[in-house]
């Protein structure tokens, strides 16, 4: 069971002194890894273990959440989807131990089925090993829950019956496609799982070229600083690109960080929650310290979403500044509010707001105008211009002009053009 691995700490001295003692054992310096990589003195290596707590911040990833992995500046996990498939997960595997690398791979319950020896591999080489469903659906996010509770255990039993020691399996989820549900999300965090989104891709499984993965790899690292990097390491340009990613990194001064799951014997790093934000505020950001905007729901109910209370608490406002993709007013809220009448928002016919409206609303006012219309059309004047206008239409195609001229004089009747010419024309180029 992948849940009982997790202890929920209470928290102590004791506890704080023995990871903040872990945490000083864990961070070495550049000159230490580079000892520990022998043959590799270039090596870019791993520069510290973080150990976490999978229920005190279930969701994480900031291409899809609030909160991703309390990363210090120029710090990056490296994590590979989708194997362990040997012909591309063995080199990667070979290009990551040259450079003493710890990266976290999410296993699909198939490609373990498969290739159980891939597993182990990851294992002894020191990797974090989560797993990533059983047959990789992209269709997680509209799924019936006991559809999805089967492939996230399919993976599970797949990815630890081929370990040695099934409780090497860390208690990390990434939903196939990131296609997350609220539904998903629950069932996995109620069972202690943590949900790995990511803060940027390298976009390997598009048909790009090695040097395309590699620029964005690093674009995008560039311009968030640090974080979660999702590569794929069944990808042949995913390969081919590694070792220059690697390199880049090294020259630019980024450090490889190695996650794991807090167990009895190992607790989670300390953290505060504030550093589970990518960007936190700092004391030169007067916003942070005044309320901000509720984020409010929009939900299909009669009713609207107070503001919770975090959101009016000065302390807590600047974990709000970052602006969250999933709706984390969802678990916030503490009540609702009544919604507002619709006479609210009826605006009235002719005024100045219908002249301002969007092109769109106009269109869509033309359509109700023109349905309004039909049951005359075929007579008086508008059936007239309708066939005018088909008419000079026809003119622009000279080919079908007779056919226009009569499918015309067809709509000024009131009759629908028959549909067996355009059924024959059809067929004959079929
Ligand atoms: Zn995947």
């Amino acid at each position: 069971m992948i849940g009982s691995s997790v202890v929920v700490w209470t928290r102590s001295w004791t506890v704080l002194l023995g990871g903040l003692f872990f945490g000083l054992l864990t961070t070495a310096s550049p000159a230490a890894f580079a000892a520990e990589c022998p043959g590799h003195p270039d090596a870019l290596g791993t520069s510290r273990t973080l150990v976490v707590d999978p229920r005190e911040h279930p969701r994480i990833g900031t291409m899809q959440y609030r909160e991703t992995l309390p990363l210090k500046d120029h710090e990056v996990v490296l994590t590979f989807d989708d194997g362990p498939l040997p012909k591309y997960s063995n080199q990667v595997l070979q290009i990551l131990a040259d450079e003493c690398i710890k990266a976290t791979f999410f296993i699909i319950g198939e490609q373990a089925k498969a290739n159980p020896e891939g597993v182990r591999k990851l294992v002894a080489a020191g990797h974090t090993v989560g797993t990533h469903s059983m047959t990789h659906p992209l269709t997680m996010d509209r799924m019936p829950l006991d559809k999805a509770e089967a492939q996230i255990n399919g993976g599970i039993e797949w990815t630890s019956a081929a370990m040695t020691d099934p409780s090497k399996l860390a208690p990390f989820f990434r939903i196939p496609g990131l296609m997350r549900a609220d539904g998903v999300e629950n069932h996995l965090i109620s069972r202690g799982i943590q949900v790995w989104s990511a803060d940027f891709p390298a976009d390997d499984w598009r048909h790009v070229s090695p040097d395309r993965v590699y620029q964005l790899a690093i674009q995008r690292l560039e311009a968030k600083g640090k974080g979660i990097l999702l590569l794929h390491d069944i990808q042949p340009r995913t390969v081919a690109a590694l070792p220059k990613i690697i390199r880049d990194l090294k020259a630019r001064g980024y450090r490889i960080v190695n996650v794991v799951p807090a167990t009895a014997d190992q607790p989670a790093t300390p953290t505060t929650s504030v550093e589970w934000l990518l960007h936190p505020p700092t004391e030169t950001t007067p916003i942070a310290r005044w309320p901000v905007v509720p984020n409010f729901v929009f939900a299909q109910t009669a009713a609207m979403p107070a503001p919770g209370l975090a959101d009016l608490n000065a302390q807590t406002a600047h974990e709000h500044v970052v602006l969250p993709h999933k709706t984390m007013a969802q678990a916030d809220v503490a009540s609702t509010l009544p919604a507002p009448g619709r006479d609210l928002f009826a605006i009235p016919e002719g005024s100045v707001e219908v002249l301002l409206s969007t092109t769109l609303s106009r269109r869509a006012a033309t359509r109700l105008a023109m349905a309004a219309e039909t049951p005359r059309a075929g007579k008086g004047k508008a059936g007239k211009i309708q066939a005018q206008r088909t008419a000079r239409a026809a003119h622009a195609a000279p080919k079908h002009a007779a056919q226009a001229k009569t499918q015309a004089k067809t709509q000024a009747k009131g009759t629908a053009p028959r549909p067996t010419r355009v059924a024959t024309s059809v067929k004959k180029r079929a």
